[in-house]
């Protein structure tokens, strides 16, 4: 069976985008239940939305209910559980025994999965959730591929993995950093990323950073497309890419880098050298931030972290399209770009295509010298059709 890409989507927005280049599967937060609450924006009518988009081009919607449950917190889950199988999401992804129990009591249809934040990392606890009917586990980032490996010949049970994505310094999901300095619940969807914050370092009544060097505690992120063949080589069943709270043009370039290397390995058995280096330049357009191959090449040491915070906002998304015609697209503007520029369409198929910036006007017909107002609409002449889904980018990269 082939391998399922699964992609994050904070929006109804950001969920087309990943289906549109190439996820097989789009795992979302409902309003109820969920961590990541800042990050959920679907009511039920969108989860509804979203499923009928998926289901109508053969791909999946996956929904977290993935809090750690408090006595207090069951009161209304039964039938938000029965309401998300009524509009037939695929799967949930929980973190709990007492969620999973209480859709298989129900006799639900939807799938069961044990979420990243249950801290699987052994076959004993694959088979733990086996006995209970779990559907399939998510596994714990902090697995190397040699452990992955023989948890593989030792399941029946469909594994996920992460491949891309922010990692915690700690134990994912076993943090109370976030809890301790600003009493927002890492647990509860509130952390507030404190291990990336800049601390000053003390040994002792010594201050051991230099001025303007402040030290972060955070890791690098994953971005693990080397280990790639080997994972697909080992049967795993799902290929997670984190990110719920990242833009649609993150999401964008890192499913279609995925969907090409995938598909190249179906394709001729391996990945090429060419699909490789066309992935790479995808990754660098979509996130400016360090990574690494997280656990798999083995227990991280220093080089996995990150130490100080001179991480550069990424600027090459310059716009999206929000309407197209005989030439002319209407853009909303991202970055700073202006006329005779030579930008870049990036679209869900096909190659990339550059133009120059020949023509660019406000909706009163002025022409615009600089585009420099975040959300302003332009229009500008494209010299290929573009759509909703496109986006427009820098030429370099
Ligand atoms: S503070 Fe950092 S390590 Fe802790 S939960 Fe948040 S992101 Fe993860």
């Amino acid at each position: 069976m082939k391998v399922e890409l699964l992609a994050p989507a904070g929006d109804l927005e950001r969920l087309k985008v990943a289906i549109e280049y190439g996820a097989d599967a789009v795992y979302i937060g409902g309003k109820q239940f969920s961590l990541r609450a800042r990050a959920s924006n679907f009511s039920l009518e969108d989860i509804k939305e979203a499923v009928d988009y998926a289901h109508q081009r053969n791909r999946k919607v996956f929904v977290t209910v993935n809090m750690i449950p408090h006595n207090s917190d069951f009161e209304g889950l039964q039938q938000y559980l029965k309401q998300l199988d009524e509009i037939n999401v695929d799967a949930i992804i929980c973190a709990s025994a007492a969620i999973l129990t209480m859709v298989k009591n129900l006799n639900l249809k939807m799938e069961v999965h044990i979420s990243t934040q249950q801290t699987t990392t052994n076959s004993v606890a694959i088979s733990y959730w086996q006995k209970k009917k779990a559907d399939r586990i998510v596994l714990a980032r902090e697995v190397t591929y040699k452990n992955l490996k023989e948890i593989m010949k030792e399941t029946t049970l469909p594994i996920e993995v992460f491949i891309h994505g922010g990692m915690c310094a700690n134990f994912s999901g076993r943090c109370v950093i976030s809890n301790m300095l600003t009493n927002r619940d890492a647990n509860r969807g509130g952390c507030a990323q404190s291990c990336r914050w800049s601390y000053h370092l003390y040994h002792n009544d010594n201050c051991l950073d230099k001025e303007d060097k402040l030290l972060s505690m955070g890791s690098k992120d994953m971005c693990a497309y080397d280990y790639l063949e080997r994972l697909l080589d080992i049967g795993v069943s799902s290929l997670k890419i984190e990110g719920r709270m990242k833009t649609a043009y993150y999401i964008a370039t890192v499913v279609k880098a995925y969907r090409l290397l995938i598909d190249d390995y179906y394709q001729n058995g391996k990945i090429s050298q060419e699909k490789l280096k066309e992935a790479e330049i995808l990754f660098k357009r979509g996130s400016n931030r360090e990574a690494f191959s997280g656990f798999y090449p083995g227990i991280p040491d220093v080089s996995g972290q990150i130490y100080n915070n001179d991480v550069q906002a990424n600027q090459s998304y310059l716009a999206n399209v929000i309407d197209y015609s005989d030439g002319v697209a209407t853009i909303e503007v991202r970055n700073y770009f202006k006329l005779n520029d030579t930008l870049r369409i990036f679209n869900p198929q096909g190659e990339d295509v550059y133009f120059e910036v020949t023509s660019l006007v406000d909706l009163d017909g002025e022409t615009v010298e600089i585009a420099n107002k975040p959300m302003q609409v332009l229009k500008m002449k494209v010299p290929v059709e573009v759509n909703t889904f496109t986006f427009i980018t820098k030429s370099e990269v």
